[in-house]
């Protein structure tokens, strides 16, 4: 059950220059001739039992992955006052569980269009009619509603897994978990994002020295698991055009990592290119991050 909608505090990089600036509870808001409705976003959880990511502007509302069960995505998006069947479409990265567990469900029940990549289609599995299913190539751009939407590759042990820009009224912002390193197209795709959700998976050294056995060790390490703080810290320090005032760090490990351990190493290095005007947010498995307004 949610019981709270604003989970995880806010972290701030250096001085907070204007804390409340870059988010807001989500009212509703009424919007005049002529004003550019706000483009929000909240990951509605991250990790590796379910990834979900809502959003909306006044003519669309889309989730990103459906890796909780249907309940829980609808109480999710009730708790930041959102009713799941007004989507209007669900948009899958990739066929792993912790990203599609709740799409058959949700479809069925809403009747929400679906779009996924060929490749991914293939993989994903029903336990009882297949959705509808729309078909997107990786790599190729599509609208829903005043949304325009970009697909990127990258590196992951899945079929054809995707990232993901979405532009609307010059705003932009990416979504890259799931990924075993950050190629180049994946850092061209961050850029001139006004905010990043960034996989933050693991620390290097809890998953050496942690449970998992070697070949899992070897597997999350791999080009084509998912991404260490280090490489977090090593994008944002170096390759990163500075330009996002919000990080979101998503998809930690419970086992391998911790948030105040993700979060030092990628505040560490936005202070080291003096991002001063940048927060960085740790979204958890457990609860919404807050909603944001671009
Ligand atoms: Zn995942
Ligand atoms: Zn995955």
């Amino acid at each position: 059950m949610i019981e709270r909608a604003l989970g995880p505090a806010l972290l701030w990089c250096g001085t907070a220059p204007d804390a409340g600036r870059h988010w807001t509870l989500p009212a509703k808001r009424h919007v005049g001739i002529g004003a550019l409705a706000a483009l929000r976003i909240c990951t509605l959880g991250s990790g590796s039992s379910g990834n979900a990511t809502f959003v909306a502007t006044g003519e669309a509302r889309v989730l990103f992955d459906a890796g909780f069960s249907c309940r829980q995505i609808q109480l999710r998006l009730a708790a930041i006052g959102e009713d799941y069947t007004t989507l209007d479409a669900v948009v899958i990265s990739h066929e792993h569980s912790d990203h599609v567990q709740g799409l058959e469900v949700l479809a069925r029940k809403t009747g929400v269009r679906v779009l996924v990549s060929q490749p991914t289609s293939e993989k994903l599995t029903w336990k009882k009619a297949a959705p509808a299913l729309e078909i997107f190539e990786a790599g190729r751009e599509f609208e829903i509603g005043d949304l325009a939407i970009e697909t990127f590759t990258v590196s992951h042990d899945a079929v054809d897994p995707v990232g993901f820009c979405v532009r609307q009224g010059g705003r932009k912002l990416s979504i890259a978990t799931d990924l075993g390193y950050m190629t180049d197209s994946v850092r061209y795709h961050l850029l001139d994002s006004d905010l990043i959700v960034l996989e933050s998976n693991h620390d290097l050294e809890m998953l050496k020295s942690g449970p998992y056995p070697w070949d899992l060790k070897q597997r999350v390490l791999s080009r084509a698991g998912h991404l260490s703080n280090a490489a977090v810290a090593e994008f944002l320090s170096q390759h990163w055009d500075r330009h996002a005032r919000t990080v979101v760090l998503a998809h930690l490990s419970t086992n391998n990592n911790h948030p105040a351990i993700a979060e030092m190493d990628a505040c560490g290095a936005i202070d080291s290119v003096r991002a001063n005007d940048t927060r960085v947010v740790v979204a958890s498995q457990a609860d919404p991050t807050p909603v944001f307004e671009l």
